[in-house]
């Protein structure tokens, strides 16, 4: 097998990691009753994929540097906090929409998109850099990125459809947060020794935003809706879950 991947290739690859991301809104299907139980459990499963998320986010980061992806999540955390008081501003008035959805939901949803789009840039800098590293090795990556997308779809799906968007823009929405992944992964490749170096602020950036993501808005959402058993029960599942997704590639 040759070792010099062309353009095309990373491109297509990183594009298919995108496109999967879509397939986790298809479990939302099956989702009927949006009761405030179901509302709270569905979101902390949410934030409980999105901490798992987060830890493999971090582990990548420090095998390169850790000093680099220290910096990477307290600018994260910071960029976050900033971005959600100035959401959060607008709190009270239910003028705000995204979507089908109204108000504190829209802000919410918003927010989600938006931290799962910025973490997924970092991973499509991955994906370019493991080109660069040979062919074998880049399919490896993209594969493995391909199907954690899936439970990162279902994060954003979780987030949007129980309050009362469509399955089918849930699923347009989780490909967009993956659009990155093809637009950074061709420059990460052409450009391998600088990405590299700003692989690990990337990865420390989405984690810290996630971090903060699922400590401040998911799981004060989860426990205002349903009580702590069904909070703690969706935490731990989509924990496992992204977790088990990740295993199962040999990717932990
Ligand atoms: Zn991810």
């Amino acid at each position: 097998m040759t070792d010099d991947p062309g353009l095309l290739l990373v491109f297509l690859a990183a594009l298919g990691t995108a496109l999967a991301t879509g397939l986790g809104a298809l479990p939302l299907l099956f989702l009927r009753d949006a009761s405030p139980r179901v509302l709270g459990t569905s979101t902390a499963a949410a934030g409980g994929l999105m901490l798992a998320a987060t830890q493999l986010l971090l582990v990548e980061g420090v095998d390169i540097s850790w000093q680099r992806t220290a910096w990477g999540v307290a600018g994260g955390i910071g960029a976050i906090w900033v971005i959600a008081r100035f959401i959060h501003a607008g709190d009270g008035d239910e003028a705000a929409d995204f979507g089908k959805l109204r108000g504190a939901n829209a802000r919410t949803a918003f927010l989600i998109i938006a931290v799962m789009t910025a973490h997924s840039a970092a991973e499509g800098i991955g994906v370019g850099v493991s080109f660069g590293g040979g062919e074998d090795l880049g399919i490896l990556v993209a594969l493995a990125i391909a199907i954690h997308n899936i439970p990162e779809g279902l994060a954003i799906s979780l987030a949007l459809v129980p309050h009362g968007s469509s399955v089918r823009s849930a699923a347009g929405w989780s490909i967009f947060s993956s659009l990155p992944q093809p637009l950074l992964a061709i420059p990460a490749f052409l450009f391998v020794e600088a990405f590299r170096g700003v692989l690990p602020v990337g990865l420390g950036v989405a984690g810290g935003a996630m971090l903060w993501m699922v400590v401040f808005e998911l799981l004060p959402e989860a426990t205002g809706r349903a009580r702590w058993p069904f909070v703690a029960s969706g935490l731990v599942v989509g924990y496992l879950v992204m977790l088990g997704f990740t295993i199962l590639l040999g990717g932990a």
